[in-house]
């Protein structure tokens, strides 16, 4: 957490969780959230949960909300939805790192007030209970919810769960061939970029992507399977491909002398290695193909495995002990 932020937030009696990029306690008699972005220090969302308390009604929160975002200069936004004031602070500009905390606090000060004097209480997101609640965490998004309407929510997620474990593998034999057929245009670019004299190496990115993209085409389903299978396959299709270019460079530079054909040029190709020259070239080109090719796969496999897991990341962070001073 941003170390002005988090000293702020520890002057004021907050808990700051650093594993969860939190800080959260109750601040003028009022709970709230800060989060932080995993990202850019300067940037944090403040969660607040209320509802009208049972002697008052709702106020135009929304309206008193545009007002502090012209009001304060490193609120970008805020608004109230499903019973959960939220607002965005980012420093941007000159002199942010010295203003900014007082424009955080500025900003809280004046909220928790307005909560306070509007008889707004904190309440479950879903439902009206202000009892026996607690502080969730999904997705960098924090929940305050009661017992049941978090049991509805566990629920939910597991069947999302169970759905996708149902789906299953998906269909593997025709993932095979997706990814045959993506790694196939790998090879067709990695051909002729090397005919164009020109680094073929950039086509391995290209074919490990084209692969996962066919696999999951006409297999349904981008899985660890699917993801090792396609690899798999692109890193033998870059032999393919080094070869093809190399049989083409070898078929022109005989077929001027000899009755060759171009098979008989492909079939030789491994011969050629034996020229330290060939050889070096080779490697060279093999090895910028491969590293290329783990950098063009990562970004692929890494969003495939965070859809595959589902979102089952919700966790509860602390009970909220809530003050209840409004309630009369
Ligand atoms: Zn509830």
């Amino acid at each position: 957490m941003y170390k002005k932020v988090k000293k702020y937030a520890q002057e004021k009696g907050l808990t700051v969780s650093e594993k969860n990029g939190l800080a959260y306690g109750n601040l003028g008699g009022i709970f709230l959230a800060i989060h932080q972005d995993p990202v850019t220090p300067a940037r944090h969302t403040v969660q607040i949960w209320v509802k009208p308390g049972p002697s008052s009604t709702l106020p135009d929160i929304s309206g008193y909300l545009n007002q502090c975002t012209s009001k304060f200069k490193y609120l970008q936004s805020a608004s109230y939805g499903n019973g959960r004031i939220t607002a965005e602070f980012q420093g941007l500009g000159f002199q942010w790192g010295k203003n900014y905390v007082p424009c955080l606090d500025g900003f809280l000060k004046e909220i928790t007030e307005y909560c306070r004097n509007s008889g707004l209480i904190l309440s479950c997101e879903q439902c009206e209970t202000p009892y026996d609640l607690s502080l969730y965490q999904a997705d960098g998004v924090s929940h305050v919810l009661c017992p049941s309407c978090y049991a509805n929510i566990a629920d939910q997620i597991r069947q999302n769960v169970n759905r996708k474990a149902k789906e299953g593998s998906g269909n593997i034999i025709g993932g095979i061939v997706g990814a045959l057929l993506g790694s196939l245009l790998g090879v067709v670019l990695w051909v002729l970029i090397y005919q164009l004299g020109y680094i073929s190496a950039i086509a391995g990115a290209v074919m490990v992507i084209c692969a996962l993209k066919g696999y999951e085409m006409l297999g349904g389903k981008l899985n660890t399977k699917g993801i090792v299978i396609s690899c798999i396959i692109s890193v033998l299709m870059v032999l393919v491909a080094e070869q093809t270019s190399l049989s083409i460079e070898i078929y022109n530079a005989y077929i001027d002398y000899y009755d060759i054909t171009f098979f008989d040029a492909f079939r030789s190709a491994p011969s050629f290695l034996e020229e330290p020259d060939i050889r070096a070239a080779v490697i060279g080109d093999l090895a910028i193909g491969y590293i290329l090719m783990a950098v063009g796969a990562w970004g692929t496999v890494r969003q495939a495995l965070k859809a595959g897991t589902g979102r089952q990341d919700f966790r509860k962070i602390a009970p909220v002990s809530s003050v209840h001073a409004n309630i009369e």
